[in-house]
């Protein structure tokens, strides 16, 4: 799978580091992680419309991860060029919830439309034709999860969403390929890891490597890939808007 780091940043405006997006790509589909403001307009930039995404998945329902959802159902029922191919949104306990709101609140802006909408809510593991998804209760928001994915080839991922530390995380990443975690400011924060705990996680998932995102401007500002890198010594990325890899 090829992974894509949209937006970096976090709930404020930053030129850096736009909002959080990551996307996933394989030959058989698009999926997409969270989708902050901006998210959308920028993925013309890699060469995807929102014609081209096939799965949604959100981790929480705070503005800085799903603002760019009602745009993106209002862009796919544009006349002159609508979607046509499912879209399939996945989320935590309450999307189904979120969903009926802003169709109350955006009206025929958002519904009717012109293609096949599936929204499920995920507790434990849901499985589609090409993706194992399971998901792990975070400490961040009332919903809030955070997701690992299997591929085909048995390759993993693992994505934090936004969350405080707690114990299971490093269990639910055991062995990853790839653990993509958030990392909001350089000191330990409510509802938000900070550099310390995430190599302590990195080292005890014994994660192949690790991609840090969510960075408020500060974390730009001061090291905070040192003390990360004094607990764990494996692949240390911070991660920028358009970060591309493979795994
Ligand atoms: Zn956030
Ligand atoms: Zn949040």
């Amino acid at each position: 799978m090829e992974i894509t780091f949209i937006g970096t940043g976090s709930g404020i405006p930053y030129k850096r580091r736009s909002p959080s997006g990551i996307l996933l790509k394989t030959e058989k589909d698009n999926l997409l992680f969270d989708t902050g403001p901006g998210t959308l307009r920028k993925l013309l930039d890699i060469e995807l419309t929102y014609k081209d995404i096939d799965y949604l998945l959100y981790t929480h329902f705070h503005l800085d991860h799903i603002a760019d959802f009602a745009p993106i159902l209002f862009a796919s029922k544009y006349e002159l060029d609508p979607r046509k191919k499912d879209l399939t949104i996945i989320g935590p306990k309450g999307i189904q919830e979120f969903y009926k709101k802003i169709v109350e609140l955006y009206g025929i802006q958002i519904r009717n439309l012109p293609y096949k909408l599936h929204i499920i809510e995920v507790t434990d593991n849901f499985s589609t034709s090409n993706w194992g998804i399971n998901v792990i209760k975070t400490k961040h928001a009332h919903e809030s999860i955070g997701y690992r994915l299997k591929d085909k080839q048995g390759k993993t991922l693992v994505y934090s969403g936004d969350t405080e530390p707690f114990p299971s995380l490093s269990n639910f990443a055991q062995g990853t390929d790839l653990l993509i975690l958030e990392c909001a400011f350089p000191k330990p924060a409510p509802g938000h890891l900070y550099p310390e705990i995430i190599g302590e996680i990195a080292r005890d998932s014994e994660a192949k490597q690790l991609i840090i995102t969510h960075l408020y401007p500060v974390c730009d500002e001061v090291d905070i890939l040192s003390p990360i890198r004094a607990k764990f010594d494996g692949k240390i990325t911070i991660a920028e808007d358009f970060m591309q890899l493979e795994i």
